[in-house]
């Protein structure tokens, strides 16, 4: 059996004395196709060590020839693009053009960071008081950690450690231990393209592991995304010890569907955003509004046909919509959430459970379900079910329809589908969600804007990449400075000779 290991200081290399391990599974025939290190305190001690010994001069090596790094690194992931696509694959489950679109969106932060010498430029004040100048600049926090969810394994690290390493960090990366393999393989890329060892480790565990950089004195910063309980109780705890946190949670983002909307465009539209990569998406879009009974009936008339069309295949079939979810345990998971929405009063249109994939029988395959009359009174409303599952809330009006995620404890992403630029308008200024989509279903924002969620989709105040990713790993110096040397000026005083530099200290001030 293949054994996963850490990567620190350059080297794989396994737990000191190796306590526990996880099973990493491949969702699409549900073996269990290797084992995770479980880490432990001495395991992070050690990479902690390495990253101490290794960030100084990281910092201090000029911003170019880091960005030069980064270069390569987008060089040797696009290279090894087909590779890393099948191995994210086979442990997460998605089919691989999502888990090349995974690697891709990762990579854009990659390509902002090339730009990194610009970003750090900072900023100055010539003359803020007599013979004063004021800059400020932008230094690195020292050693930052990231602890990252299972469903984008490489999207995620990357959205972290481009712009923690690019702005002279160092970077432990926990991944998710359901598929941690691409993170490995990530780390490995990264020494290759040129960044010292110590530089980017990975440090593999569960919550044992994730206590230890919580509490860890010499890292300043975390960053971590997975689901809402988890996401504050690592921002209290990380901030208890003094560290920056930013925390992204879980989601349940709406679909608003105004009754001038393209209904086809609509459908082939929720088809992806609600089932694609089965659901597993924190911008997935499990929830859809139409408003009026009318819009909702033509709606749903026009996506039962649509659902019963949608293929579900191994990861490796490039005619399938989706593959399976990660594991046995979470596909119990959605199938407990479709009998609670029974149960509570929801009419269950389409039924996803008791699927099996011919020829993959022990694999982890859901079909797609389709609920109408979803209430917000319902739990199965209320919260994350992370599979193939698209509950309808009809709304009347377009209030209701602005005021039913506004309201969610939810507000990662949401859309809204009009031809009516002043709805559209309207919606996007009062929503309280972080993320809006315009006709857009997946409203991801691109490398250069920033990815962030509002209430309980994202705990601390910085979004993740841009320029808000650079402020999370930075800290701001502001350097005021005068030099009254008693030099003498070629030029000033009143007869023609020399003048010197009014030598009394004044506080620049607006007054
Ligand atoms: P998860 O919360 O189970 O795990 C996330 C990370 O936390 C993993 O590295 C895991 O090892 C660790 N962890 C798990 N249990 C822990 C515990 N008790 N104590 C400390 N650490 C623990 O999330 P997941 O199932 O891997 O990912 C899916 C969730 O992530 C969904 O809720 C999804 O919406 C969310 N997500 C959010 C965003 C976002 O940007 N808002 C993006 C992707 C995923």
């Amino acid at each position: 059996m293949r054994t996963i290991d850490h990567v620190i200081a350059g080297e794989s290399g396994g737990s000191a004395g190796v306590a526990r391990s996880g099973d990493v599974y491949d969702p699409n025939t549900g073996q269990v196709q290797a084992r995770v290190t479980l880490g432990t305190q001495a395991d992070l001690d050690r990479a902690v060590a390495a990253a101490q010994a290794a960030q100084p001069g990281w910092a201090a090596t000029n911003p170019q020839r880091r960005a030069r790094v980064m270069f390569r690194f987008k060089e040797l992931v696009e290279q090894n693009m087909d590779a890393l696509a099948h191995m994210l694959s086979s442990e997460h489950g998605k089919v691989i053009a999502d888990s090349k679109g995974d690697i891709q969106r990762g990579l854009e932060v990659i390509e902002f960071c090339c730009g990194i010498p610009h970003v750090l430029k900072g900023e100055y004040t010539q003359g803020a008081g007599p013979g004063i100048d004021v800059y400020s600049m932008r230094q690195p926090l020292g050693i930052g950690a990231g602890i990252t969810p299972f469903n984008f394994p490489g999207m995620i690290p990357m959205w972290m450690f481009g712009t923690a390493i690019a702005t002279g960090n160092a970077f432990i990366l926990k991944p998710s231990e359901r598929d941690p393999s691409v993170p490995v393989r990530l780390a490995e890329l990264m020494l290759e393209a040129g960044a010292p060892a110590g530089i980017l480790q990975v440090v593999h565990g569960d919550k044992e592991m994730v206590d230890a950089i919580l509490d860890h004195p010499a890292i300043s910063a975390i960053s971590f995304v997975g689901s809402s309980d988890i996401a504050h109780y690592v921002y209290r705890r990380g901030v208890d010890a003094g560290k920056r946190v930013q925390a992204m949670g879980g989601a349940k983002n709406h679909g608003i569907v105004m009754p001038d909307a393209d209904l086809d465009q609509v459908v082939a539209d929720l088809s992806g955003a609600a089932f694609g990569s089965a659901g597993e998406r924190c911008m997935a879009l499990p929830v859809v509004v139409p408003v009026g009974e009318k819009t909702a009936d033509a709606l749903r008339e026009k996506l039962i046909p649509a659902i019963a069309a949608l293929r579900v295949g191994v990861s490796t079939d490039a005619e399938a919509h989706y593959g399976p979810v990660v594991n046995a345990a979470h596909r119990t998971r959605v199938e407990n959430w479709i009998q609670t929405g029974v149960d509570e009063g929801a009419e269950l249109v389409v039924d996803g459970r008791n699927f099996t994939l011919q020829g993959h029988e022990q694999g982890f395959f859901i079909g797609p379900s389709l609920f109408d009359r979803v209430t917000t009174d319902m739990s199965a409303y209320k919260e994350e079910i992370f599979g193939p599952v698209l509950q309808i809330v009809r709304a009347p009006d377009f209030e209701t329809a602005v005021r039913l995620p506004s309201e969610h404890q939810y507000g990662n992403g949401v859309a809204i589908f009009t031809r009516n630029g002043h709805a559209a308008r309207e919606f996007a200024a009062r929503v309280n969600v972080g993320m809006v989509g315009i006709n857009v279903p997946i409203p991801v924002p691109v490398a250069y804007h920033s990815f962030g969620g509002w209430k309980r989709s994202a705990f601390g105040d910085t979004n993740q990449h841009g320029m808000e990713g650079v402020r999370f790993w930075t800290k701001v110096k502001t350097v005021t400075q005068r030099w009254p040397d008693g030099s003498v000026l070629p030029t000033g005083s009143e007869d023609g000779g020399p003048s010197r530099v009014q030598d009394a200290f004044v506080i620049p001030t607006m007054g």
